[in-house]
């Protein structure tokens, strides 16, 4: 089976990806962690994609499609992959229906102000990179890392009034996206305005999509 995620920043999809990627034993696929491999490993694409990023431009289309879709016919991918922050463009979707079909794209839904607290909440160890929650997952001693000690720090990207441009972004970017798989009926919108406890609910409304394709 083969799954695309949508979503805002900071709905969780890294977290659901990871149990979904054991429940049904196929891999996650981040396009993020694909520029990073291939920036590290200075393959020909790798070297493109380092330009574009390092003068701040967005990478284009035919370079991010032809990574992932390298990436998709590696073996591992053969029984299905989940595939986190691709298409992010109506072309890149429309490729990816030609090379290699998507059977579902998982849309994760949360309203603004919740998906502001998670992210705007966080805490990151200046020292060890530990992450906390102010609200969720607090320290022992406000502003300090309970394994080493470290001063806890905001992320500057994380800061509320960055995680609001964050999402208009993102929505901007994506509707036409959402849209055009909407229209070919692959959207599944999942209610993901869940506390972490309650995470099971989420892969619920998951399960009883994939199971329908398992
Ligand atoms: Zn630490």
């Amino acid at each position: 089976m083969n799954i695309v995620l949508l979503g805002p920043p900071g709905v969780g999809k890294g977290t659901y990806a990871g149990v979904l990627s054991k429940k049904y034993q196929i891999p996650t696929i981040s396009v993020g962690d694909l520029f990073r491999t291939a920036i590290k490993k200075q393959t020909e694409l790798g070297k493109k994609i380092k330009g574009y990023v390092s003068s701040g431009e967005l990478v284009p289309d035919t370079v991010v499609i032809e990574l992932v879709k390298s990436r998709l016919e590696e073996p591992d991918c053969k029984n299905g992959y989940i595939l986190d922050g691709y298409p992010r463009t109506v072309p890149q979707a429309e490729a990816m229906m030609k090379f290699n079909k998507i059977d579902i794209a998982l849309n994760f839904v949360a309203p603004d102000n919740v998906i502001m607290e998670r992210i705007s909440g966080r805490r990151t160890c200046s020292k060890c990179g530990a992450i906390y929650h102010v609200k969720n997952m607090p320290p022992t001693i406000d502003g300090i890392c309970d394994r080493c000690t470290g001063r806890l720090v905001q992320r500057s990207d994380e800061k509320p009034e960055v995680v609001q441009n964050r999402l208009v972004v993102y929505r901007e970017k994506t509707k036409p996206v959402i849209e055009y798989l909407r229209k070919i009926g692959l959207v599944a919108d999942i209610d993901a305005d869940y506390p972490i406890e309650e995470m099971d609910k989420i892969i619920a409304q998951c399960d009883k999509y994939l199971q329908k394709l398992a």
